[in-house]
């Protein structure tokens, strides 16, 4: 069975190890950097972005 490769929406590195969001795909690194990443960090708030543009994005 083929494996789905998928652009990281952090990243944008390609990968078939990760969690989809809203239909994008977050790598496993990417996801365990979320969830450890202290909201005060300004990766937190770049990850929040990229997010919202994707959110943005499926409802336009
Ligand atoms: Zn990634």
């Amino acid at each position: 069975m083929e494996r789905d490769n998928h652009s990281c929406i952090v990243c944008g590195k390609e990968g078939t190890d990760g969690i989809s969001i809203f239909d994008c795909f977050v790598c496993r690194n990417c996801e365990q950097e979320m969830v450890t990443t202290d909201a005060r960090d300004d990766r937190y708030l770049f990850f929040i972005n990229q997010m919202r543009k994707i959110w943005l994005k499926q409802n336009a």
